[in-house]
């Protein structure tokens, strides 16, 4: 059967390419940098051309393969993700929508004929985070978003970007050839595993992305008096570290409100820091995400109520510095219906839901309309070993791409 050679395919490229990985380390460890990321990508390099792409690397290192339509004058529709993975991460986690893109791409050439539409396959270079503090570089690169600054950024070696993306086949010095001109692309669709349970606690086979979720963080200072622990009555103190209790409650709380977002506080730092004294300053850092803007500004008029009231009442005084406010990225309404329509078609019946993690296409939509599908996460496990998608559900999920591509490049 057509239908389970095709998943069949998707999944032992993906089992092929995860037995590149670093030695001696966790899972299945593939960063950006490595030797194994670079000798990973000459497999895919391979599956590409011997898929029928025209492969070549851009100067921000991401690989891109072509397929050339009839009509030229048409923008490319453009699929892809990354193969990169986080230390100790897994075998899903972006390539399987680099391995779907490519079986798209060798079932268009099976049926016979050229697509109208140019179809470019593209592995993004170095999505997850890494040593330079920076992710989606590829993409990024493609947005016109790498700036010289960031080719400047040093890892803990004191190696600059600029010299570990040339190493890795870039070329720091042409990087603005990278960044697509108006024109290039139409759409932008990617198929990813969904690092969360919803699909698989609904029993369903596929989501279709509504909106990847914007990301607030902020810097709260507390101010207090640090004063000595055994000879300071409990109603003259002004305790920073009770005051980032509560402030840490109160945004758990804005975190709650209408199931639309969550908030973390995941980092505090304590001065002095001592079993004996009461602390003088806390610093934590809050973030919140929401694939809904609306909510994510309410919540910043919100949280800087907290910070102006609930220290205070505790004699502490609070400040709020915002380190970056990037706002949901809406998938595109009508790539959306073409998924939906294209899932249905093969019998799935799609959840609609935000993505709670950054992905290549948060870049790719300062390029063009971008729209996402999720394929089901075994427990919801992502960024470790266990990370696993069924055979069967990866086969689904190319088989929907499938159809989205045929409508909208054939
Ligand atoms: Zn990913």
């Amino acid at each position: 059967m057509a239908s389970s050679e095709t998943g069949g395919r998707v999944f032992a490229d993906l089992m092929r390419l995860a037995e590149v990985v670093e030695p001696g380390q966790p899972g299945w460890t593939r960063r950006v940098f490595s030797a194994e990321y670079l000798r990973s990508r000459e497999l895919v390099w391979e599956l590409m051309e011997s898929a029928g792409l025209e492969v070549r690397r851009d100067p921000a290192g991401n690989l891109i393969g072509t397929l050339e339509g009839t009509d030229a004058q048409l923008p490319a529709l453009i699929l892809g993700s990354h193969t990169d993975t986080v230390a100790g991460g897994g075998r899903f986690d972006g390539p399987c929508g680099v391995m779907a893109a490519i079986e798209v791409v060798r079932r268009i050439n099976e049926r016979g004929g050229r697509p109208r539409r140019t179809i470019w396959v593209v592995d993004f270079l170095g999505e997850e985070p890494n040593d330079f503090g920076i992710s989606c570089v590829g993409s990024r690169a493609v947005a016109g978003h790498l700036s010289p600054e960031h080719l400047q950024l040093t890892d803990r070696s004191g190696r600059t970007l600029a010299e570990a993306l040339a190493a890795v086949g870039g070329d720091p010095d042409r990087i603005g050839e990278a960044c697509w001109p108006e024109g290039t692309a139409s759409a932008y669709l990617e198929l990813h595993v969904e690092q969360g349970s919803r699909l698989e606690e609904a029993a369903r086979g596929l989501a279709v992305v509504t909106a990847i979720a914007g990301i607030h963080r902020a810097e709260i200072r507390l101010e207090g008096r640090a004063d000595h622990a055994g000879t300071t009555p409990m109603d003259r103190r002004s305790d920073a570290l009770l005051a980032a209790a509560e402030v840490s409650l109160e945004v758990e709380r804005l975190g709650r409100r209408e199931g639309r977002g969550v908030a973390t506080v995941g980092r505090l730092e304590l001065e002095p820091n001592s079993p004996n004294v009461v602390a003088e300053r806390a610093v934590l850092i809050a973030e919140y995400r929401s694939g809904d803007a609306v909510w994510l500004a309410t919540t910043d008029d919100l949280l800087q109520e907290v910070v102006e009231n609930a220290p205070a009442r505790r004699g502490v005084r609070g400040s709020l510095a915002w380190l970056s406010r990037e706002e949901p990225t809406i998938c595109a309404e009508e790539l959306r219906s073409v998924l939906l329509e294209s899932a249905r078609e093969i019998g799935e019946e799609p959840l609609e839901l935000p993505s709670w993690a950054g992905h290549d296409a948060v870049q790719m939509a300062a390029v063009c309309p971008v729209a996402m599908l999720f394929v089901p996460s075994r427990g919801g496990r992502s960024h470790c070993p266990e990370e696993w998608t069924d055979p069967e559900q990866v086969e689904v999920g190319t088989r929907a791409l499938v159809a989205a591509v045929t409508r909208l490049a054939v």
